[in-house]
């Protein structure tokens, strides 16, 4: 139940979910107890702008997303990037929240800390900072990255060393969050359904069960010689 006065805190976690795994739920959990998030998001996107296009069309994707999250508190599907035409810029998407959510609900975008390297290059990065704050989820003992200098520049006076500062402003923060990093992808999990192979245990059965009903990632195909 929110409190009254205390600001509503949301965490935003996008990402392709071709298909979703448990290296995105278990992080987005921990980050949710960690920060007293009232939701996260998970926010399928089209279009991707800076890869290949998804195995699986988006309205497959956010199926898999919503049947992975069913009954977790404050876990939500978010359908907002897979009308969108074109790519799926980030900074838009967070425009869309913002306009929803108003200017006090605090919104946190939560990223792995790879791809927090390459910040700078996204379309609009100081308009991100200015409508979002950054969580960066991270292994314990991740070693430091190479020196980033537009990195630097664009997150300086803005890096909190307590999460618990997030909450004192809708925006514009970066924090750091150990999180228990799983070593599953999802091409690795793409990966053994080519090859005809379970994924069991690197995803939820809910979305393993949809996978093989629904023949999805060519299972059928790929499993034929293997059943007859
Ligand atoms: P692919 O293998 O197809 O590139 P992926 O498994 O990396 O996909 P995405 O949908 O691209 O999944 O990731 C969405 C978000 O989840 C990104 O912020 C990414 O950094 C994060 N993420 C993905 N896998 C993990 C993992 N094993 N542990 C922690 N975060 C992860």
């Amino acid at each position: 139940m929110l409190c009254p006065g205390r600001r509503r805190m949301i965490g935003l976690l996008g990402g392709t979910f071709d298909p979703v795994h448990h290296g995105h739920l278990r992080p987005a959990l921990e980050i949710r107890d960690r920060l007293g998030l009232d939701e996260v998001r998970f926010i399928p996107c089209g279009q991707p702008p800076h890869r290949s296009q998804p195995r699986e069309p988006a309205r497959v994707r956010a199926l898999l997303v919503q049947l992975a999250i069913q009954g977790e508190a404050g876990f939500i599907m978010d359908g907002r990037e897979l009308e969108r035409q074109g790519p799926s810029y980030t900074v838009e998407t967070l425009e869309s929240f913002r306009a929803e959510l108003g200017e006090e609900a605090g919104l946190c975008w939560i990223m792995g800390a790879d791809a927090f390297q390459g910040l700078p290059e996204w379309h609009r990065p100081k308009d991100l900072l200015r409508l979002a704050h950054i969580v960066v989820a991270q292994r314990p003992q991740e070693a430091s990255p190479h020196p980033n200098p537009a990195l630097d520049r664009l997150i300086r006076g803005r890096v909190c060393d307590s999460p618990d500062m997030l909450a004192q402003a809708p925006a514009g923060r970066v924090t750091f969050i150990e999180v228990t990093r799983l070593a599953i992808s999802a091409t690795a999990v793409r990966a053994l359904l080519a090859a005809g192979r379970s994924p069991r245990f690197l995803l939820p059965d809910r979305v393993w069960d949809a996978i093989r009903r629904q023949e999805l990632y060519g299972w059928r195909e790929n499993m034929r010689g293997k059943i007859e």
